[in-house]
């Protein structure tokens, strides 16, 4: 009900919403906008079917830009509801009032003189027992409305939206435009200062994403937008996911409000009445749009972890807000160009690291070097997997996965479930350099492996890299999978000391992939104490 309210109320070119329920809306819904407003001769007639001002003939139905078009929403609602409605238009010298109960008209008047429509719906389902018995719990049926309410929100950041439940308000945004502004009024301060901006050449995809470290472990703060109407779409929360592939930890997802602008007939938001579903004419095409515009937007910030946001370990304490202005300036100086230069040679891509100068080792597990900006610790494992997994997909993307043969074989035991996946995961196996023949009941012979595992754990790897093969249904996701078990298992482990030369191969290395900042699992790989924190710290500066 909530939704179609506020659709019409959208369709009516409102600035100004406000919703107020009470009871998750059993008792009321009200919607109050300050829109175009009905005429005084087409108010009734809006609560009869299909009776609607927005599709005048049948070619309109192919291209349909307003919410609402099938003149259901008001009489679906009168009928089961009380209804009171006041609303004007700029040409009427006074509003008009009328009042349902049951879908009949039970009172008509004269109303107040504001533009813009007001409608309350009270006691829903009263009179239908059977559907009122449907209804949730209160909380639910609430929070099923600030999740409406929140997307309308984000679909249009130049309304401003009002949502108050039982007096309390839930949410409001301003109205001004800025989408990062909703963001902020829906996921906060920091997470909406956090997001990276979405935005391909065209602006088909644009919006906002969060960066890797601020992944959430449940899905539910994808937000997708198909022309401003929201849509649930499992193509478009593949296509998201797959642009952080390499950057997230398992079972951990991104945040991300995203609008998808595509030619009205390119799309079918009519496969459901409650049209939150949608159907793209070349779905191949717009997953390609959406991961490459998310990917572009990752690779381009992808920063590294601010040692800044990490809590303070010494009780030293500088106001937040001087943190936070410091934080946002950099921000500022760091924020990406889209306009880069090729020709010149030094221009390296914003998510490279700069030239950076080993100063030596501690706890036998991070690197410390110099930067042109203050300091970086380098997680030697993390950094190492990282290197490594970038190799495995490149040679792989080549068809050519380096081998190391065994002097003599490795034999492994595989679970039965295992074997049996064998002969389905043998080509992929050999692909990434493993060859594994039987030996006999559980047992089997690895006789190559990949150069990249060097001396890792063979048995481990080949487990780990069935098991993926097991459970990706989706080749590149497995593919990922087993590059990222064989760049784990082959990398240096946390622990060891390592000599300068090595220190120094890992850093020249580490500078020179494509995401340095985490790891194929989406951990950091170093943290950055820029100059003017440590400058703080040590009071040379406030
Ligand atoms: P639809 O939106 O599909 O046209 P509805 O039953 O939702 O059908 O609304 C019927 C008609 O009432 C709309 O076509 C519109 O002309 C008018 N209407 C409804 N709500 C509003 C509103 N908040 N502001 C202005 N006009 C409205
Ligand atoms: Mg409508």
């Amino acid at each position: 009900m909530v939704k179609e309210l506020v659709e019409n109320a959208i369709d009516a070119g409102s600035t100004q919403i406000k919703i107020e329920i009470k009871h998750g809306g059993i008792k009321l819904i009200r919607v109050v906008d300050n829109g175009s407003g009905i005429p005084q001769d087409e108010v009734a007639l809006a609560f009869k079917r299909h009776a609607t001002s927005k599709v005048r003939d049948s070619s309109d139905l192919e291209n349909i830009s307003t919410l609402g078009f099938r003149g259901e929403a008001l009489p679906s609602i009168a009928a089961v509801s009380h209804v009171d409605i006041i609303t004007k238009t700029d040409d009427d010298s006074t509003g008009t009032h009328l009042v349902l109960h049951a879908g009949e008209i039970t009172g008509q008047g004269r109303g107040a003189g504001t533009r813009g429509t007001s409608v309350n719906v009270e006691n829903l389902f009263q009179n239908v027992p059977a559907r009122l018995k449907f209804l949730k719990t209160v909380s639910t049926e609430g929070a099923h409305i600030s999740e409406i309410v929140t997307q309308f929100s984000l679909a249009y950041p130049e309304i401003k939206f009002e949502l108050t439940a039982d007096g309390k308000v839930v949410l409001q945004t301003p109205g001004n435009g800025r989408l990062r502004d909703v963001v902020v009024a829906i996921y906060g301060l920091k997470t909406a200062d956090a997001m990276i901006e979405v935005g391909d050449n065209n602006l088909q995809v644009s919006g906002f994403v969060s960066p890797p470290s601020l992944a959430r472990s449940r899905r539910d703060s994808l937000s997708f937008f198909v022309n401003r109407r929201w849509v649930k779409s499992g193509l478009l929360t593949r296509a998201t996911e797959e642009a952080y592939s390499g950057m997230l930890m398992t079972g951990k997802h991104p945040i991300a409000v995203l609008n998808i602008s595509i030619p009205l007939g390119d799309v079918d938001v009519n496969v459901h009445p409650a049209k939150t579903e949608v159907r793209f004419r070349s779905e191949g095409e717009v997953f390609t749009m959406v991961q490459r515009a998310v990917r572009a937007a990752l690779v381009g910030e992808s920063s590294v972890p601010d040692s800044q946001r990490a809590p303070r370990p010494f009780g030293f304490s500088t106001s937040e807000t001087g943190v936070d202005q410091i934080v946002l300036q950099e921000r500022l100086f760091k924020e990406p160009t889209h306009v880069q230069t090729p020709q010149s040679p030094r221009a390296l891509p914003e998510s490279k690291l700069p030239i950076l100068r080993i100063i030596g080792q501690l706890a036998s597990t991070y690197i410390i070097a110099e930067g042109p900006d203050g300091m970086y610790l380098i997680d030697q494992h993390a950094a190492h997997e990282r290197i490594l997994f970038e190799k495995v997909m490149a040679q792989r993307a080549k068809c050519d996965v380096e081998v190391q043969g065994m002097l003599e074989p490795a034999t492994i035991e595989l679970s039965p479930r295992q074997s049996s996946m064998l002969d389905r995961a043998q080509e992929t196996l050999k692909a990434y350099g493993f060859a594994i023949e039987p030996f006999g009941g559980q047992t089997y012979l690895v006789r190559t492996a990949p150069a990249l595992l060097g001396e890792g754990d063979i048995t481990k790897a080949v487990h780990e890299v069935i098991d993926a093969c097991a459970e990706e249904g989706d080749r590149s996701k497995a593919g990922e999978k087993i590059a990222a078990s064989i760049a784990c298992h082959g990398a240096v482990r946390a622990g060891k000391i390592l000599t300068m030369d090595e220190m120094e191969r890992l850093v020249r290395d580490i500078e020179n992939v494509e995401s340095p900042h985490t790891c194929p699992h989406g951990r950091p790989t170093m943290v950055h104490f820029n100059t003017s924190h440590l400058e703080r710290e040590f009071g040379r500066k406030l």
